[in-house]
């Protein structure tokens, strides 16, 4: 079946008690047991399992043709159940622009508990295989990447990960099941901020782990989702199943939105530069069109000749809302330097773009009178 289809059937039969084509919510915490002692739907307590979360946890495993999926309360939260999971004393790989939580959960969450950690270019796939040591039990990648969108080669690190003994793990957030698939070409494990675009509409977090095969290591993450509980609620599944269902159609336009933006953008006269995999001049083109089927919504734009002229032209346009996170039906727009902080690799004049489902017209017309003041 076609994703355009997995994402609007997947998990979802009409409900055998009600009909109810729309599923249910279910609230109850506890489930009742039979005279036997078993429980009718295998539901026992809501921590463990709950009809809603199991039902999203099917969709996603079937999103991206994995064998399981485990859903967590944020995207952080899977990103921490999978290094609790893979245990103190292990060496991990990871992109030097990583997510800044993600960077921030490997050193100073688990640093402390014996996790090492070598920060490095993915796009320089020899830097991943110097970074290997006995102990490397993951190789994280993250493409395209933030701000920068750099594309790192799945397939390439994924193997030298092997090679090494350890296990390769993909943030595919920005990739989305429906542009890029990480299980197909060698990873391990792809693992979503579903905050972002399967959620879709900015309204709800989440966090997804999807494995290439149920094996020890994910039923070690399963049993840490179960035990340790960083679980979403059943309202918080139902919303993000219910991004799911058009999840195909809204990163399609997204991302064709974007390809046409990014041109007009790299085109205009009052921006320096931009950045986006579609381009031709994109220094991964090559490897972006390889892994990638379109090129996603999200871009950032180099404008302005210092940090206050950029941030002034983020202020003038008025459908791109200037706030944190992306993936949602709005477009958001947001000076990462000024996000990040002291420390930050951020150009001054950056700004990173969330492109919506709004007409690309509106959108360049936008962007003229704020470029043009
Ligand atoms: C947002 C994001 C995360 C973290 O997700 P939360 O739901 O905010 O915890 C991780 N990786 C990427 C690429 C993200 O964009």
């Amino acid at each position: 079946m076609r994703i355009e289809t997995i994402a609007v059937h997947a998990g979802h039969d009409v409900d055998p008690a009600t009909a109810a084509v729309t599923p249910p919510i279910h609230l109850s915490t506890t489930f009742a047991r039979e005279a036997d002692g078993s429980y009718r739907a295998g539901f026992l307590y809501s921590r463990y399992a709950n009809p809603n979360r199991t039902a999203l946890e099917l969709c996603l495993a079937d999103l991206e043709a994995g064998a399981a999926a485990a859903m967590f309360s944020s995207g952080s939260a899977a990103t921490m159940t999978l290094l609790q999971a893979i245990g103190p004393n292990s060496h991990v790989v990871i992109p030097d622009d990583a997510y800044f939580g993600t960077l921030k959960l490997v050193r100073d969450v688990f640093g402390p508990w014996g996790m090492e950690l070598s920060a490095v270019d993915m796009t320089k796939v020899g830097e991943v295989e110097r970074a290997m040591r006995p102990n490397t039990k993951l190789v994280w990648i993250e493409t395209p990447s933030n701000p920068l969108l750099r594309v790192a080669d799945i397939a390439a690190i994924a193997a030298i990960a092997h090679k090494g003994g350890a296990i390769c793990a993909v943030d595919n957030t920005w990739g989305t099941p429906v542009l890029q698939r990480p299980l197909d070409i060698g990873a391990d494990i792809s693992m979503h901020a579903t905050t972002k675009y399967l959620g879709g509409h900015s309204d709800v977090l989440g966090g997804a782990l999807i494995a290439k095969e149920n094996n020890e290591l994910f039923q070690r993450v399963t049993s840490i989702q179960m035990t340790g509980g960083a679980v979403p609620s059943p309202f918080e599944c139902w919303l993000t199943m219910r991004g799911i269902r058009t999840l195909p159609l809204r990163v399609q336009a997204q991302s064709a939105t974007a390809a046409a933006l990014a041109q007009f953008l790299s085109n205009h006269p009052l921006v320096e530069a931009v950045h986006y995999p579609g381009l031709p001049s994109h220094s991964a083109h090559a490897v972006a069109r390889k892994q990638m089927s379109a090129f996603g919504g999200m871009m950032s734009v180099q404008a302005g000749r210092d940090r206050g002229e950029s941030i002034a032209i983020a202020s003038r346009l008025q459908l791109f809302t200037q706030a944190t996170s992306l993936g949602g039906t709005e477009s958001l727009i947001e000076h990462r330097a000024s996000v990040e902080g002291p420390g930050t690799r951020a150009p001054e004049n950056l700004l990173r773009v969330s492109v919506g489902l709004e007409h690309i017209e509106d959108l360049k017309e936008d962007f003229d009178r704020a470029l043009n003041g």
